[in-house]
């Protein structure tokens, strides 16, 4: 298993919101997790990524267990985030907002980086005419693209993306989850917080419904699109 979460338990302070999750994601798998607004959602992949303290439970990460690592030693070892609301840093360029993502790598020095560079163009092509913009003058879209391709280079095993289509047009929606399946089929491990089940059912390996702190669901998309708690409770909007 690339990424093996047993038991999870995370809050804030004396706010327990998670209450004992089991999630895996294999190798070149894509996991969807999907949830109602406060299911907790955002909290699991904050502990996932080490910004919020694990107060019971474990995580693995490629077999390694990595429970209670910060979110640089996380990052080395392999695990890289992308937040939500993109959080790209908007006076400085795009091209120095991917260096920064490679701060972190985790093998291998500036080769490895322009090969990682080469491939984040090659996912989002509509970034490399921009590479010598400011970050904050690209759309909502390009900077999602932006904030993606960041976490790419630290050349990660597993990325864990938080709502990646928030506010952007159904076609761009399309455009980011068709790259994420690209990267899936290239092997890399990826868990996708989303509230627009459609998009990510369209795409995912295995999807995870999450209901105040707990996973109530598991399966594949195909079977659980059907089912009435999650079709009613989920897909009905989107
Ligand atoms: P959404 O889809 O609306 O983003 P979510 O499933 O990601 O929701 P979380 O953001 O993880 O849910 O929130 C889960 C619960 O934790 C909510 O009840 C929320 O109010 C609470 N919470 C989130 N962040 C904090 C915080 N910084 N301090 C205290 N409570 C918080």
């Amino acid at each position: 298993m690339s990424l093996e979460v047993r038991g999870l338990h995370a809050g804030y302070g004396r706010l327990a919101v998670l209450h004992g999750i089991d999630l895996t994601a294999g190798e070149g798998e894509l996991v969807a997790v999907i949830g109602a607004n406060g299911a907790g959602k955002t909290t699991l992949l904050r502990a996932l990524s080490g910004l919020l303290p694990v107060t019971a439970g474990t995580v693995h990460l490629a077999g390694t267990d990595v429970t209670g690592y910060g979110p640089e030693k996380l990052a080395r070892t392999g695990l890289a985030h992308v937040p939500e609301n993109r959080l790209v840093f908007p006076s400085l360029t795009v091209v120095d907002n991917l260096v920064l993502g490679g701060y972190t790598r985790r093998r291998g020095p500036a080769a490895d980086r322009a090969q990682a560079r080469d491939r984040a163009m090659a996912l989002f092509p509509r970034l490399e005419p921009r590479l010598e913009q400011a970050a904050g003058t690209l759309s909502g879209g390009e900077q999602q693209m932006l904030a993606i391709a960041r976490g790419l280079m630290a050349q990660p095993r597993v990325l864990v993306l938080d709502e990646p289509s928030v506010g952007l047009a159904p076609r761009l929606v399309g455009e980011i989850f068709s790259a994420l399946g690209k990267l899936r089929d290239d092997g890399l491990t990826l868990v996708v917080v989303e509230q627009n089940a459609r998009a990510a059912f369209a795409v995912a390996d295995r999807v995870s419904v999450m209901d105040r702190g707990r996973v109530v669901l598991e399966g594949d998309p195909a079977a659980l699109s059907t089912d009435p708690r999650v079709s009613g409770g989920f897909l009905g909007g989107g």
